[in-house]
């Protein structure tokens, strides 16, 4: 087994066992990147340099018997959204080529305070607008199973870094399934936590309501590695909860755990091999003990619809300010309107610009009321559906994606058939819960997502369900 197939989780152990150093690991992890990410295209920028820097402190640590964390010494990827102080970050778009940031996220703050070595930044849908990684300034990244195949998107690249074994985790972000859908498609462990569970400061935003961080894995162990490493009320964001911390509950078993089937999700269309492929995941948990029932989930339909109103809106207002005065691409020589206008066309994709659009149009004068009043409104019966959900049943089960990952450009050219890939994520950010995806067998020889939402902050349940499930599979 090569180094760089191991699970933070086996690697944590031989580190500490003394019988691998963290420079090993970085190498491997390099060596891995070198091989693969010319035709796969998911990180857009490698510190070598920086990682094994980072990674010789990190023995050095262990050589004096200190170790910082779980994760000293493991070598990680970061999505293009979060900042990193001193290097360029750019969302996947040509408006912040050459951004360099002035800070750190408090999500890399605390992975370089716990010692983790980051390998680089990862590729992404342009401001994370998309599901296929194909919206990005730095061309598409390519699914490692298939390379004719979207490897799902917002945070392609870090799906497909850790999927091809080029790091041993990555952070994403997730605002309506950007974390759980590219790792269903690329078969790895992907955590989107509760809203409010991990700092936002230094992540740029998308639609700030929605947006959460968090990882990518080979296992569930190791996303709640990850999720320890991370979590925590910050004073940077004041959406960050004072809630007791996530500590990992593994279990041996699901008795006494109910698992509800939400049946507006089911009933919708999807892939028959998706379907039938979790319905057997849903069986090996009732074989695990857990008890399954059929549950109600009233406007699991209208999530989609409230999703893409409020995000567009929130879209509109966050990416306002780049105007090209403050950040990135400005065109030049221009009366100070035409910069602006200028700037942005050119700055802007075609995604990332019909968003804009779509989100001013929503919260101008005489709409607002018909779509973001509405759509909020909405968002509340959905938020309420999925607390009443939660009294009859411990967490829920669908499909993370309707489909497994689809080819290169079958969706670029309709927008709507894309959106419609994020049918069963988007609820789960509009109400704020944590949801993962684990992978669940394979469709069309593809990957396939099983997603498990839990209750606000039950982070521990669901990924002791995951576990279970891993294990069993
Ligand atoms: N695919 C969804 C979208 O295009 C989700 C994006 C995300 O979670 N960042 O909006």
């Amino acid at each position: 087994m090569k180094l760089n197939e191991l699970t933070i989780a086996e690697a944590r152990k031989r580190l500490d066992a003394g019988d691998l150093t963290s420079t090993e690991l970085t190498k491997a992890c390099i060596a891995e990147i070198k091989n693969q990410n010319p035709t796969l295209n998911a990180f857009i920028e490698v510190y070598e340099d920086d990682a094994l820097e980072q990674a010789l402190r990190s023995d050095e640590r262990h050589s004096r018997s200190e170790c910082l964390g779980a994760l000293d010494g493991v070598p990680l990827g970061l999505k293009d959204n979060l900042l990193n102080q001193g290097k360029e970050v750019t969302s996947g778009s040509n408006i912040l080529k050459g951004h360099i940031s002035a800070y750190d996220a408090t999500a890399v703050r605390k992975l370089k305070g716990q010692g983790a070595v980051i390998l680089g930044r990862t590729n992404m849908d342009e401001f994370a607008m998309g599901s296929s990684t194909e919206h990005s300034a730095y061309g598409p990244t390519k699914n490692p199973h298939d390379l004719e195949r979207v490897p799902g998107g917002s945070s392609g690249g870090s799906a497909v870094a850790v999927a091809a074994k080029m790091a041993l985790g990555a952070l994403g972000s997730d605002t309506g399934g950007s974390i759980r859908q590219p790792a269903a498609l690329c078969g790895t462990v992907g955590l989107k936590p509760t809203y409010g569970r991990i700092s936002r400061s230094g992540l740029m935003a998308m639609a700030s309501s929605l947006d959460q961080i968090g990882p990518f894995a080979k296992t569930a162990e190791d996303a709640a590695l990850i999720l320890e490493a991370l979590q925590g009320p910050d004073s940077l964001d004041q959406t960050t909860s004072n809630h007791p911390l996530f500590v990992p509950e593994w279990k041996k078993d699901l008795s006494g755990v109910r698992i509800g089937l939400p049946r507006q999700a089911w009933g919708a269309g999807m892939h028959d091999e998706v379907r039938s492929e979790v319905m057997r995941g849903v069986e090996a948990l009732k074989e695990r003990g857990a008890e399954i029932k059929e549950v109600d989930l009233p406007y699991a339909d209208e999530a989609l619809a409230v999703y893409y109103v409020v995000m567009p809106c929130e879209v509109s207002a966050n990416l306002a300010r780049f105007d090209g005065m403050r950040y990135g691409l400005r065109v030049k020589d221009l009366p100070l309107f035409e910069t602006y206008a200028k700037s942005r066309a050119k700055g802007f994709g075609p995604e990332a610009r019909r968003r804009i659009l779509l989100g001013t149009y929503a919260l101008s004068r005489g709409y607002y009321d018909a779509y973001y009043l509405q759509a909020k409104r909405v968002q509340t019966l959905i938020r309420k559906a999925y607390e009443q959900a939660f009294t009859e049943v411990d967490m829920l089960v669908t499909p993370t994606a309707p489909n497994p990952a689809f080819r290169l450009g079958e969706k670029t050219t309709d927008p709507l058939t894309m959106y419609l890939e994020d049918v069963f994520t988007v609820g789960v950010n509009v109400a704020g819960l944590p949801a993962v995806s684990v992978p669940c067998g394979k469709a069309d020889g593809m990957p396939v997502g099983m997603q498990l939402i839990g209750r606000h902050f039950d982070e521990a349940g669901i990924l002791a369900a995951a576990r279970i499930f891993e294990e069993s599979d």
